[in-house]
């Protein structure tokens, strides 16, 4: 339990035991990430804020470069955060492709969608969670805090914390991400499954000077791919490449080389003075997907019922989306027709998602290629292209 909590002398399981005694629903949120994060700032600006439990620490955020669709900024308008959401992150004007000999394969104006649907702004990820949770009551979040075991019954979950303590709930939501340990406890495992593509990455931030502020870059080589996505006041540049190629390197002794293979310009300028890159995370590229979102009262929200390779850009804004769905669906049933609500939200959402990870798949399928010939095939076939081509179903999803 973290500071907020030392009033509260009790455990995880008797804390929540006292928050939640007038609760119409009793909810358990597991995983404080954007999924997660949303729906509790959802549930709290309607006056029933749930619990939210979180692996990570109040202050170890994870931030990484989000893009985000207006699928997802547009659900900060009801959480009246949206103004704040301009400010802290940076309106993308472009989407420009490169081939390996850094002459440009295509330019995209974002104009057109901007226009139609909203804007696709580029976020800092940390910045985004602490705006989220500043709509949850600082008592309700528990960080260092997962859970142990579940028990999952047709009328009510009883939950065991990292602690030991134990309380019960009327709904638990899985929002603990791709690798989601309450869909391990609670869901058969040939229900989902892990889609590997043999590549990954890594991404740092450096400095926004002397790049174009509302432009996202991306090289696609054969074997290996460099991308730049600004944020409000920086700039990430992720190194991807197929896994058996980088496995030969170490983070930085990869961007050396790169360094050599990029021709100059503003993508070679990108990889010089990559502070902590050695340091940095390492992405694997994969997805999940789960055929079954809900078991009696625990429901799957997020990348943890199904989660996004980040070609398209959209898992968050997907991740948004849901809970904004799941938050509608709570917000019109008492305890007795939960299972019906969560029927719903199964039917208005999991197509949806699916559509866009089909999308996400469908651009690595493209930007994924080992080989200098196959890469040749692709770039040759992307000009064909138009981005509402690329986007297809994103674009379906948005209308
Ligand atoms: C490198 C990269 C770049 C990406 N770029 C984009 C992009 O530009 N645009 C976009 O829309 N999407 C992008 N995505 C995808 C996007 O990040 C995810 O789809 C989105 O974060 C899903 O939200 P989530 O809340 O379901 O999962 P997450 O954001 O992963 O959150 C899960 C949370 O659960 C917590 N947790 C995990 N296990 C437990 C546990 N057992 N108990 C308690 N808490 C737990 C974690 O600490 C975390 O806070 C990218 C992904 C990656 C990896």
């Amino acid at each position: 339990m973290t500071a907020q909590h030392t009033s509260c002398q009790l455990t995880v399981g008797g804390c929540t035991s006292n928050i939640l005694t007038h609760a119409r629903l009793r909810i358990l949120i597991v995983g404080g990430g954007i999924a997660g994060s949303t729906l509790a700032a959802l549930l709290s600006r309607r006056g029933e804020p749930p619990v939210l439990v979180e692996r990570g620490g109040k202050n170890g955020v994870s931030g990484y470069a989000l893009g985000l669709y207006p699928l997802g900024g547009r659900v900060l308008h009801g959480l009246d955060m949206y103004q704040r959401y301009c400010q802290i992150s940076r309106k993308m004007e472009r989407y420009v492709m490169h081939e390996s000999s850094g002459n440009v394969l295509r330019e995209f104006s974002l104009e057109e969608f901007s226009e139609n649907y909203g804007d696709i702004r580029g976020i800092d990820r940390g910045l985004l969670l602490a705006l989220l949770r500043s709509g949850v009551p600082e008592e309700n979040i528990y960080y260092n805090t997962t859970v142990q075991h579940i028990q999952n019954n047709p009328y009510g979950v009883v939950v065991t914390f990292s602690d030991g303590s134990a309380q019960e709930f009327d709904l638990v939501v899985g929002a603990d991400g791709i690798h989601s340990d309450v869909r391990a406890m609670v869901f058969p495992q040939d229900m989902y499954t892990y889609k590997k593509t043999g590549w990954g990455g890594w991404g740092v931030w450096r400095p926004l000077s002397g790049f174009d502020g509302a432009t996202y870059r991306e090289l696609w080589a054969g074997g290996w791919f460099v991308g730049v996505y600004p944020v409000h006041d920086k700039l990430a540049v992720f190194l991807g490449g197929s896994k058996k190629e980088l496995s030969k390197y170490t983070a930085a002794e990869f961007a050396e080389l790169l360094r050599k293979r990029i021709p100059a310009g503003l993508l070679r300028s990108a990889l010089q003075s990559l502070e902590g890159l050695d340091g940095a995370y390492f992405w694997d590229m994969e997805d999940c997907r789960s055929s079954q979102w809900v078991s009696k009262r625990v429901v799957l929200l997020g990348d943890s019922a199904t989660a996004f390779l980040p070609t398209a850009g959209v898992g968050a804004s997907m991740a948004m989306d849901s809970a904004a769905v799941l938050a509608d669906e709570l917000s019109r049933t008492n305890v007795e027709y939960l299972a019906l609500a969560l029927e719903k939200y199964v039917l208005r959402q999991q197509n949806r998602v699916e559509m866009a990870q089909k999308n996400s798949r469908f651009l690595a399928r493209m930007m994924f290629q080992d080989s200098l010939s196959t890469a040749l095939v692709r770039n040759y076939l992307v000009r064909m292209y138009s981005l509402k081509g690329l986007l297809k179903d994103i674009v379906k999803i948005m209308k």
